[in-house]
Order: structure tokens, then sequence, then C-alpha cells
């Protein structure tokens, strides 16, 4: 039975993970961007931003139950498959970043990118940024502070990790066209690091927050604060995890939308479009750096399992132009969003770009998040058939990041489930 199945969840499993929902469905399979639950009821899948290329996808189950059956070890090996991803990899990233390194998350892919700028400036501190998240790991959990998924991070701040305070154009202290100040802000603050002797390893950056809700980072904004940070011998990561892969339409990778290459990005979730598989990629000088502190070995990263799965998904992504696709159709569900905003004052913001959006739920205006709106617009969602769940610092943003295969049918189906939970609620 299924509340009997639930409570077995909480005892065998850690109860550790929200399922956002009183009664969440038992999901048995999924295809493209829908999901079916054990009594055969479909969904719409409007926020699995992992599985990129939607469920069930043939070419990539294929690939993998062939390689599985062929061979799968460890990249002390020497196969082609690792050699395959690595050059694919390289070859969509920006010139001069051509050297990968694989794991097998995105908090791994984060830890490995701070050893890599600490061991090439032989220095330790970090900067991140407020309401960003990068991981659970020891290293990734030491620069994310967004409390959503890290309330207890604040607490446990180790002295290397230095804050930066995010840029929040819609709630923060400059809002709207004077959010060109939280650059001076940034430079100020980099300026009372110096003045406190802190010489920084490097930056860590998400180019979008994800967690954060999907608001945009002012225009320049990144693009100021890494030459700041190279000026004093600092280095720029830039965590790919969330944003990247032709999520945002116009740009494969989310440090394009604001105009920086980094030294370094950590990247996975939708490399490996459910399959656990992340990677470093940077540049050769970097990478060497860091190899003579020793070597560095992952017994499953880049195994050939894990590189056919990756040389895969981008095969996939650019075969059926999902990157374009993320593009047309995000566009469609923006418009669509902001029209059932200006309608319904209770969707106070559409943040993001492509398909990476996220939907302000507050209570009178941007000072006046409310989260118990937002969880409660998820469960009459659920009884339409569609799937969002909460996000942000006070978990009052819809999360809208749909696989890239979604289409203007589903999109409409979603604007007119939402358009229907907001009239009934203000009936
Ligand atoms: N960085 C960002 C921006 C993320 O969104 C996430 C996952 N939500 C991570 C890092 C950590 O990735 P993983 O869960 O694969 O360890």
């Amino acid at each position: 039975d299924e509340p009997g199945l639930l409570a077995a969840r909480t005892q065998a499993f850690a109860p550790v993970q929200e399922h956002y929902y009183e009664a969440p469905p038992r999901i048995e399979r999924g295809w493209r961007h829908h999901l079916i639950d054990v009594r055969g009821r479909g969904y719409l899948d409007m926020v699995n931003n992992v599985a990129i290329l939607g469920h069930g996808e043939p070419r990539i189950a294929d690939a993998v139950e062939r390689q599985l059956r062929l061979l799968n070890t460890n990249s002390r090996f020497h196969y082609g498959a690792v050699v395959e991803l690595s050059e694919a990899l390289a070859a969509r990233a920006p010139a001069g970043l051509d050297t990968v390194l694989l794991v097998n998350s995105g908090s791994e892919a984060v830890d490995l990118a701070l050893r890599m700028v600490r061991a090439a400036t032989g220095r330790a501190d970090v900067l991140a940024l407020t309401e960003a998240y990068h991981g659970w790991t020891v290293g990734a959990d030491a620069v994310s502070t967004s409390l959503g998924d890290n309330p207890h991070a604040l607490a446990t701040r180790p002295d290397w990790v230095h804050l930066l305070d995010a840029p929040n154009a819609y709630r923060g202290r400059h809002r709207g066209p004077d959010a060109g100040r939280y650059l001076e802000d940034a430079l100020e603050r980099l300026e009372e690091l110096d003045s406190a002797g802190v010489s920084l390893a490097g930056l860590i950056a998400e180019p979008i927050f994800g967690n954060g809700g999907g608001i945009l980072l002012p225009d320049g904004y990144l693009a100021g604060l890494a030459s700041a940070v190279r000026e004093r011998g600092g280095l720029v990561v830039s965590d790919e995890v969330q944003v990247s892969y032709g999520r945002l339409g116009e740009h494969f990778w989310g440090f394009d939308q604001q105009g920086v290459v980094p030294d370094v990005s950590a990247v996975a979730k939708a490399m490996g479009n459910g399959h656990p598989l992340g990677a470093v990629i940077t540049t050769r000088a970097i990478a060497e750096a860091f190899a003579v502190e020793g070597s560095f070995f992952s017994s499953a990263g880049g195994s050939p399992v894990s590189c056919v799965v990756g040389s895969t998904v981008l095969r996939v992504l650019d075969q059926d132009g999902l990157q374009e696709n993320a593009r047309v159709v995000g566009a469609l569900l923006a418009d669509g969003l902001r029209s059932l905003a200006r309608r319904h004052p209770a969707l106070g913001a559409v943040h993001g770009m492509g398909l990476y959006l996220g939907v302000e739920v507050v209570a009178g205006g941007p000072d006046a998040p409310d989260p118990v709106a937002a969880r409660e617009i998820c469960e009459d969602l659920l009884t339409e058939g569609v799937i969002v769940q909460p996000t942000g610092d006070h978990k009052n943003v819809l999360k809208i990041k749909p696989p890239l295969t979604i289409d203007a049918a589903a999109v409409r189906r979603f604007l007119g489930a939402l358009g229907r939970v907001m009239e009934l609620r203000e009936a």
C-alpha cells in the first residue's frame, strides 16, 4: 500500500530528502517529458533538469547495454571511450579549455575544480557567492550558501571561504536598473579582502543561480568580477552543473551568457542524462600544475559505460536539435508565464531564460516571498497531472526546468493547468 511504502522509504532510506507532496505519486516509468505512475496516470515532468534528453531515451539505453556487455572498467586502463568523450567535451569548450577529467557527480566536479585552482595558484582561499549551491561533498558544501538545500551551511563555513553578497535584481538591495551597482559592491569586497591580506586561489560562481531560483546576474557582473579576481592572481571556476548543455537555448554554457571564459568548468547532471557522470574542463597548464601534486583517480569516473553515455548525450542533443528547441519552446513558455504573471499578482516575476526558468510566488511583492502558496500551487498542479517543485532560498520559486524534448503542445497544457490553478486560488 502506498502510505506503507512511503513510511518504509523514510525508514530504510534516510529521511533527508523532500519529495514535496503530501502523497507523492509512485513513478514507474517515463517517456521523453512524460512520467507514468504505478496506477497508469500520466504527468508532465516540468522539473527534471537531469534527464535533459527526456526519460527512457532508447539511444542511451542501447549504448549502455552494448558497452556493459563489451567492457566496463576504470580509467587506469586504456580504451577508446574515454578519449572520445574527452575530445567531444573539449571540442565544445572555448579555445584553451582543452583538458578533461571525469568524475561521477557535480559535487565531485566542484571539489576537484577547487583543488585544481589551489594547485595552480599555490593558494587556498576561495571567493563564493551567497545564494549559490555547489554540492554536498565537504569542499562543495563549504562554498554553498543556498539555504534551501543547505540550511546548516552558514554555521559551518571554514575560514578559507570568503563570501560575496549575491546580486539579486528582484529582491536585493539594488533592484531593476540599479543592479549594475552590485559590481561596485563586489569590487569593494575584493579590496576589503586585499586589506585583510587574503590572496584568492579563485572565484567559484554559478553563471545563473540554479537552486537560487534562476535569477540572472546583472549584465557584465561576472566579467567584471572575473577580471578583478584575475588581476589579483586568482582563477575563475564556473559551476556549469545545472545551467549548461544547451538548457539556456541561446547558449550551450552558462558562462557564455555572462561573456566570461572560465579557467575551470565543473559539469555534471545533464552530461549523463541521469547516469552518474561529471567532468572538469580546464587548460593544459592548470591540469599539469594539478598533476604535480600526484595522480588523480576516480574508480568509476570515466568508466567505459559512463563515457559512452556522455558521448551519446552530446550526439543526441545535436541530432535532435535540442538546444534550439530549448530556445524556441523556452521563449514560448516564458511568454506564457509572463502573461499569467500579469493576470495573477501572486506570480511576482519570471526569472531565467530558455528552459531554465523560475516563477516567484509572492504575497504582495518581492519582499514577501510566499513558500506556503508555492507549495499549494505545486500540489494543485499535481492534481492537474503536472510536476513542478518549489526552489529558491525562500522555497517560493516554481522551478520550471523540463527535459529539452518538451514541445509547444506540452507548454500549452502546462500553461493551461497553471492558469486554472491560479484562477481557482483567486475565486
Ligand atoms: N552545482 C550545482 C549548480 C548544482 O545545481 C548541483 C546539484 N543540484 C551541484 C553542483 C551538485 O551536483 P550533484 O548533485 O551531482 O553532486
